[in-house]
């Protein structure tokens, strides 16, 4: 493989006595759209939480462009240019989407509260990014005529976009997006995932993945990780796990 974007050692997360995670390894290919699959409880969101800061490491390292991601503090993760989204996704329904997004760009606000409040030349160029980013991801996305929506408003498939847009407008490099599309019907799956890849050719973003879905998991990834109670127990291209005994097996025995 090419230099992975983002690399997964050894990772290891303990509840109590629970083993969430039991070293588990894996990396990431820049551009690419992986995939980590597995049944309930497998561990794939306390993956994204250990990658992200979230929950502490027992054991394991987290490598971004081959620098530790996993001694940065979890409100920086974004500044290095990792965004997520959240399973349980919890917008407050008062806000409107724009809000939402331009809470997106917080971390790269520069210019003081001061010169942001007077209005100076370095806040107003800084605004007018911000407002260049919402719009494009907004478009890019379907949302820019509902801008001025509160969230609450919303249906819940808008929600959920208006959720992984809130993480594009951080521009990050890769992408975590847990179960994104759960909930949702076929086709708004399927256009969910063409938007998704589109994401990926306009951005330039790597895209990792917890996703249900499989037929969408299949269409839309270039690699799979495999988790079984907190394990890893394949790792390969969609068309191989597919036919992956010990992956049928899993999913047959859940
Ligand atoms: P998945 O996302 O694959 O369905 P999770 O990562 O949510 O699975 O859970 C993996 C295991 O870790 C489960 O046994 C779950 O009960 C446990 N777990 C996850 N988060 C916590 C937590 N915050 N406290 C205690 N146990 C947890
Ligand atoms: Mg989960």
């Amino acid at each position: 493989m090419v230099e992975p974007i983002l690399q997964a050692e050894g990772l290891t997360v303990r509840f109590g006595g629970v083993v969430a995670l039991d070293d588990v390894s894996f990396a990431v290919a820049p551009g690419s759209i992986h995939a980590v699959i597995g049944p309930n409880g497998a561990g794939k969101s306390t993956c994204f939480n250990a990658m992200t800061g979230l929950y502490p490491l027992a054991a394991g390292t987290v490598r971004m462009s081959g620098e530790r991601l996993d001694r940065v503090p979890r409100h920086r993760i974004v500044r290095r240019g990792v965004a997520r989204t959240f399973q349980n996704l919890v917008l407050p329904d008062a806000l409107t989407v724009a809000d939402v997004l331009r809470l997106g760009r917080h971390h790269r606000t520069r210019a003081g509260l001061l010169a942001t409040a007077l209005a100076l030349p370095a806040a107003r160029r800084e605004r007018r990014t911000d407002d260049d980013v919402v719009r494009s991801v907004a478009e890019i996305l379907g949302l820019e005529g509902h801008l001025d929506d509160p969230v609450g408003v919303l249906p819940y498939g808008l929600r959920k976009k208006t959720e992984i847009a809130r993480a594009l407008c951080a521009e990050p490099e890769v992408l975590l997006l847990d179960e994104p599309v759960a909930g949702m019907n076929d086709a708004e799956s399927r256009a969910l995932g063409e938007r998704i890849r589109e994401c990926r050719e306009q951005f330039g973003l790597t895209v990792l993945l917890v996703e249900h879905d499989m037929e969408l998991v299949m269409s839309l990834s270039d690699h799979v990780t495999v988790l079984q109670s907190g394990r890893v127990i394949a790792d390969d291209r969609p068309e191989r796990i597919q036919q992956d005994p010990v992956v049928i097996a899993a999913y047959l025995g859940a």
